[in-house]
């Protein structure tokens, strides 16, 4: 087996071979940790017909663990200066092809169809850049993509929001839009220890698994997600006052509000943080009438 990229001793000598230097507005935090890389696509329980979306191979530490581990691996890669240093690191896996675009403004589905073609099982396993966590995996959620799942590093917050219950201080909008799609765990908790340069904030691995239907039965799903933010807009306002002073014409349409609340048997003190994702379905539907 070849050796691995993700010791700080070989690290440092591919950094030092290409003059790379961290870009911190493009969230370059290395993992020099081979453990703790094997445990993260352990729980993406990959098998030689997977193939593997991962975002931002840096240089390559995980591309080729997942190389190893699946049939093949697409990896998207923003930063040009990685390229040559890509096509060095990962030239003895024939399985990676690694694609130089952003992300956010890649269409992920068109290259699954050209690059996947085929595999029935897909997973994303990625250490995102932390600078746009939420937008990359809301992204691959809203576009439906062909996906088994999703395994990422990212912020312990935003893992702890992303998995948050209803009652809790990190229930909120973002846990409702992922809940929605996907069952959402938290799988590892990870020291700052295991990255060059060590990020400022505590890591962890979250699983998303997607479901075969949505979490609930929603008709419109944009009012519904614009529903749950309004209701978490000021997290100390009551329900009704978030609705009242967040939808469009809100004000004027009090009653309206509170009738639709009345009808799906929600106090209308009670605060959004309170609400389960099925009270939510119920609520947008019952006020879909008077804001459509
Ligand atoms: N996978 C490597 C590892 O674990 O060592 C690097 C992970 S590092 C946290 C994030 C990587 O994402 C960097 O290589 C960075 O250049 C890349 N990146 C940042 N923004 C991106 C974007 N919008 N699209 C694609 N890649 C991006």
């Amino acid at each position: 087996m070849n050796k691995d990229i993700a010791t700080p001793v070989r690290t440092r000598a591919i950094l030092e071979k290409y003059g790379f230097y961290f870009k911190k507005s493009l969230g370059q935090n290395f993992l020099i940790d081979t453990n703790i890389l094997n445990r993260i696509v352990d729980h993406a329980n990959l098998t030689e017909n997977t193939g593997v979306i991962e975002i931002g191979p840096g240089i390559g530490a995980l591309t080729e663990q997942l190389a190893r581990r699946s049939k093949k691996v697409v990896a998207f890669e923003i930063d040009q200066r990685l390229l040559p240093i890509l096509e060095d690191t990962l030239s003895p896996y024939s399985n990676v092809e690694v694609i130089h675009q952003d992300v956010l403004k890649a269409d992920v589905g068109a290259i699954i169809a050209k690059e996947l073609e085929g595999i029935e099982d897909i997973m994303v396993v990625a250490n995102l850049p932390y600078y746009v966590t939420t937008p990359i995996i809301m992204k691959l959620l809203e576009e439906k993509l062909p996906i088994r799942g999703i395994v990422v590093m990212l912020q312990k917050e935003v893992a702890e929001r992303i998995s948050a219950n209803p009652g809790t201080k990190d229930y909120g909008s973002l846990s409702i839009a992922v809940q929605y799609y996907t069952v959402a765990e938290t799988v590892m908790i990870v020291p700052k220890t295991v990255f060059v340069p060590q990020p400022n904030v505590d890591s962890a691995v979250i699983r998303l698994t997607v479901r075969e239907t949505p979490k609930v039965a929603v008709e419109d799903e944009d009012f519904f997600f614009h529903i749950t933010k309004a209701s978490f807009a000021q997290r100390r306002k009551t329900i009704l006052n978030n609705l009242t002073s967040q939808l469009p014409g809100g004000k004027e349409k009090k009653e309206q509000i509170l009738q639709a609340l009345h009808d799906v048997n929600i106090d209308p003190t009670r605060r959004g943080e309170t609400l389960s994702i099925e009270e939510y379905a119920q609520l947008s539907a019952a006020l879909h009438s008077a804001f459509q």
